[in-house]
């Protein structure tokens, strides 16, 4: 063991849904507009560029239904609800074919953003970084084993205050997960632990303190935060 000369800062971790072992999250990459009615609600145009992405530090995840304080400098809090995809085994170039064989398992998330620092970044050209990859950004549920899950269709959804904000279907993803792993495999060696978020559908909106946020994807689960 290393001798540090400050204390190493501790392994961020999503727990697994049935079990007491944990997920070590690695990093946390997130990919831009990839449903057609979001990318439409941004002002974009939603034909098929290929997917970008941003990130957030992998300490941003909030698990267990913690509370997730209403952070500093914005004033326009969104909720964007997104099916996240853990992966367990990593690589580089792999293909389409082989994508869903590096997944470990999937979760609920919410990239959460601020929105007025990103619209002011995309106006300006800089970085989406403090819009996105703020403190405690990442509310997220408990992960699944893959288990064969195909995440090419399936309902997702998010309520606020028990109303139904964003409603739509993984089967409306304009990159599919396995090509979404193809193709970040090509940018950078995905490694174990990673985790990707995979986008959200259309209806995002401001949040206010005191509001309940509880998200489901079909088949993998659900999260839940209370913005404080
Ligand atoms: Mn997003």
């Amino acid at each position: 063991m290393p001798e540090y000369v400050i204390p190493p800062a501790a392994i961020a971790a999503l727990p697994i849904a049935g079990s007491n072992a944990l997920f070590p999250v690695r990093r946390i990459f997130c990919v831009g507009r990839n449903y057609a009615e979001h990318a439409i609600e941004m002002g974009s145009d939603p034909t098929r560029e290929p997917p970008f992405y941003f990130t957030k530090p992998a300490d941003a995840v909030v698990i267990g239904g913690a509370d997730m304080p209403y952070p500093t400098v914005t004033k326009s809090l969104h909720h964007e609800m997104e099916l996240v995809v853990a992966i367990g085994t990593g690589g580089t170039n792999i293909s389409i074919e082989d994508a869903l064989k590096h997944v470990w398992g999937y979760c609920c998330g919410l990239d959460m953003t601020r929105r007025d620092i990103q619209n002011e970044a995309k106006k300006t050209g800089r970085p989406w970084d403090m819009g996105k990859g703020f403190d405690l950004s990442a509310p997220m549920g408990p992960l699944v084993p893959a288990n064969g899950f195909d995440p090419s269709k399936g309902r997702i959804e998010l309520k606020v205050d028990g109303r139904v904000t964003q409603t739509s279907d993984l089967a409306k993803l304009i990159w599919s997960v396995p090509e979404v792993i193809a193709n970040l495999s090509q940018l950078v060696a995905l490694a174990p632990g990673d985790l990707i978020m995979t986008g959200t559908p259309e209806g995002v909106a401001a949040v206010v303190r005191g509001d309940v946020l509880e998200g489901m994807v079909e088949g993998v689960g659900e999260v839940r935060t209370t913005i404080v």
